[in-house]
């Protein structure tokens, strides 16, 4: 199987399942203990909690603490849900499902609009009274990357806090400041069943999972291996993020170079992280393409979207219409694709489709 699908998840580094197991141990080992308690075994999970904390907060700004989280989507559903206030919440329309769906459950989405080339730009306006601003550094499906700075000063200016969605950013460019920014754990090859939120110093949200308030403004109790392999997880990719990206990039122009013709790019050349790939071609019947290319993993849009049927929504907020979002498909890659599975699963891809 090739796997082309990284913005969707990656794979564990052996180095993050590495500093999970001691925690995984049975009676015989000393790994299992509550890291809440205060005998020693609960001292000692306590301990390599805090280091991988210190690991995960070194790939964000300073001034802030780093709350773990069962996942990015928990992490954002309780800055959302947590920040006090009514007023609006502004969200640019190409947020992924946690942040778009959670503020229109909350009833006061105001969507923030976003360029052809996949942009959301700072030249318009919040409704007034808006208590938050939500605005993602690197979008999932496209991977444009958006002038969070510059959102960041909108909202402060406009006595609102800022929520920066860095799911797909962290661990592979910098992440700039926000009032909070919620990560994940399995898109930087750490474990599934872990994210955080980061909060600014100074700022209080209400608690969403009450019950021991482990966190300080989350209950539960945590996982000390996944909290071990998040921590592992980030140390490497600050050691790796350059090494990273150039790979990134080499697989970007191979890939560049075979969708060529009549293959249509999704969003900016420039100003998106070259380990995505949403390219559309006029006519394609993406669900066929899916079935014939049973051994390369990739996608249709966002996990999350894909298998619903109806056209993304960020290609929408694109200005792509119905049929051309239907037509598009993302390839992802990431630190351990090979030259080689590139482009056996691209070559895949090209004669399935050129077969249609
Ligand atoms: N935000 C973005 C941009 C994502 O890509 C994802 C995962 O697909 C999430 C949030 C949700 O992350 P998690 O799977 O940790 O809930």
């Amino acid at each position: 199987m090739i796997y082309l699908d990284n913005q969707a998840t990656t794979p564990l580094a052996p180095e993050a399942r590495d500093a999970m197991l001691q925690w995984l141990d049975g009676p015989d080992g000393s790994g299992f203990g509550n890291p809440h308690s205060p005998h020693r075994m609960g001292r000692q999970a306590a301990a390599a909690i805090e280091l991988a904390r210190e690991h995960v907060a070194g790939l964000l700004p300073p001034g802030g603490k780093v709350h773990f989280t069962g996942s990015a989507c928990e992490a954002i559903n309780l800055a959302m849900r947590g920040t006090p206030g009514d007023g609006p919440i502004s969200v640019s329309g190409i947020e992924h499902a946690a942040v778009w769906d959670t503020a229109k459950a909350l009833g006061k989405r105001h969507v923030l609009n976003v360029a052809a080339n996949g942009q959301c730009n700072t030249n318009q306006d919040v409704p007034q009274g808006t208590k938050l601003v939500c605005v993602m550094q690197v979008n999932n499906e496209i991977g444009t990357i958006q002038p969070t700075v510059e959102w960041h000063r909108k909202a402060r200016s406009e006595n609102a806090l800022f929520l920066c969605d860095a799911v797909q950013s962290y661990g592979k460019m910098e992440v700039t400041g926000a009032d909070m920014i919620a990560i994940s754990a399995h898109k930087i090859y750490g474990p599934k069943g872990i994210g955080a939120l980061w909060v600014r110093n100074g700022l209080e949200l209400n608690p969403q999972i009450t019950g021991g308030l482990q966190e300080g403004v989350r209950s539960g109790t945590l996982s000390t291996a996944l909290v071990a392999g998040f921590g592992a997880a980030a140390a490497e990719a600050k050691d790796r993020m350059d090494q990273d990206a150039e790979h990134a990039e080499g697989l970007w122009q191979v890939a560049r170079d075979m969708f060529h013709g009549n293959w249509a790019l999704n969003g900016d050349e420039d100003t998106r992280l070259h380990s995505n790939l949403n390219i559309r071609r006029k006519g394609l019947d993406v669900n066929r393409l899916m079935s014939d290319c049973r051994n390369v993993m990739f996608s249709a849009g966002s996990a999350c979207a894909s298998g619903s049927g109806k056209p993304s929504h960020v290609l929408k907020a694109i200005g792509l219409s119905d049929e051309q979002a239907k037509s598009s498909i993302r390839i992802g890659w990431g630190r351990y694709t090979t030259r080689s599975d590139l482009e056996d699963g691209v070559q895949q891809i090209l004669d399935a489709a050129n077969a249609q």
